[in-house]
């Protein structure tokens, strides 16, 4: 038994209006002619926290486009512009959703390994640590704030670059910036922590340190998108601990069978990790079904319209596409069904359960 040493996240700031400590935070981190890096989700283009960037000499702002999820190609343009504009830089920030704050991590060890971030996908292949970075969620639910990956989506693949050198440096946790996420889209990302949880409790890896991250993780999401009557700054603040939370939990677990099968509908379709789970989620009465019943009490609760007949009219060809990229998620089935999971779940029933999306 090899038990994982798992690296995480350097500092930790949390409150409402801790944002305004940014300035002081990054101060130490600062190097002479070097520039802090703000990459900031495009959606605050315009908006007034750009002007609370504490933004100083030759400091960059960069509008990230999340219209897709983060691509290799996108990572390399970045830190390749970064390195012909400065040669180095002091740090990247990153302001936004999971897709900002996985860019941010991508960039950042992306200006100190050489070659494209492509080469890195996988685990443990990153040789250097990469330049400071700091990770602020203006969204909750994803756990990117507290992992060791960066979902990234290649010429072959879409997977993460894994390792010891990927975790933040630096978090600030301010709930006050996830006020204005659309309620659409904070309900399929809170969902993304909502079924981490249940993937990390009902699955086989499941030990006591991620049963207690994701017992308190489920319990604020419950609240939160359950017995509440209304949404308030109270809900903001949970969410955005049950992302830590839950995050904490599948680090030292994993997650299951609604990741494994949106990862092909991501793959083929490029639909998005929140609601792509909550698509899948939508469908796994077998495998999960307490939280799958719960899980249609919180959509029917926040009046959220999960989308059906994604799949319609596929061919076998697109079809086998996403089987193949859903089998190769090989952790996620065994931690869902136990060491003999390839008995359990046959390209045939996975072709089934994909007709029904
Ligand atoms: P996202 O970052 O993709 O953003 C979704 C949308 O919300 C975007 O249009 C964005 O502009 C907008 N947005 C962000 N903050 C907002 C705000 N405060 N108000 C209004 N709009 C706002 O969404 P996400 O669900 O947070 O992240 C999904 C991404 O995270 C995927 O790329 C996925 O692969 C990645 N992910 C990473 C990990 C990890 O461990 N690294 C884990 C899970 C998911
Ligand atoms: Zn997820």
């Amino acid at each position: 038994m090899k038990f994982r040493n798992f690296k995480m996240v350097d500092y930790v700031v949390y409150g409402r209006g801790s944002f305004n400590q940014l300035d002081e935070i990054l101060a130490p981190h600062r190097k002479q002619g070097a520039p802090m890096v703000f990459l900031i989700d495009y959606f605050f283009q315009g908006k007034p926290l750009v002007n609370r960037v504490p933004v100083r000499g030759n400091d960059k702002v960069i509008f990230a486009d999340v219209t897709y999820e983060p691509k290799t190609t996108y990572v390399d343009k970045l830190s390749n512009e970064l390195k012909d504009l400065y040669g180095a830089v002091s740090g990247v920030i990153g302001i936004g959703g999971g897709s900002t704050m996985d860019l941010a991590k991508a960039v950042s060890l992306m200006m100190n390994n050489s070659g494209s971030s492509a080469d890195y996908q996988g685990w443990d292949l990153v040789k250097k640590p990469g330049v400071y970075k700091a990770g602020i969620p203006t969204l909750s639910g994803t756990g990117a704030e507290v992992s060791r990956t960066t979902v990234l989506t290649g010429p072959t693949k879409k997977l993460g670059m894994n390792s010891d050198f990927t975790p933040f440096d630096q978090i600030v946790l301010d709930p006050e910036l996830t006020a204005n996420a659309p309620v659409n889209q904070r309900f399929y990302t809170g969902m993304d922590c909502y079924i981490h949880c249940i993937e990390s409790l009902q699955g086989t890896y499941l030990n006591e340190f991620s049963k207690s991250y994701g017992e308190k993780a489920l319990e604020l999401c419950q609240y939160v998108f359950l017995e509440k009557e209304r949404w308030d700054e109270e809900c903001d603040d949970k969410l955005m601990m049950a992302s830590y939370a839950g995050g904490m939990s599948i680090a030292y677990s994993q997650v299951g069978v609604a990741h494994a099968v949106s990862y092909g509908l991501s793959y083929l379709l490029g639909t998005k990790h929140g609601i792509g789970n909550c698509i899948v989620m939508n469908h796994l009465e077998e495998y999960y079904p307490e939280g799958v019943k719960e899980f249609k009490r919180m959509v029917d609760k926040n009046k959220i319209d999960i989308p059906e007949g994604i799949c319609k009219g596929l061919s076998d060809e697109q079809f086998d596409t996403m089987i193949n990229v859903s089998i190769g998620m090989k952790p996620l089935w065994e931690n869902a069904l136990g060491k003999d999971w390839e008995k359990k779940m046959t390209r045939e029933k996975l072709r089934k359960l994909y007709e029904k999306l």
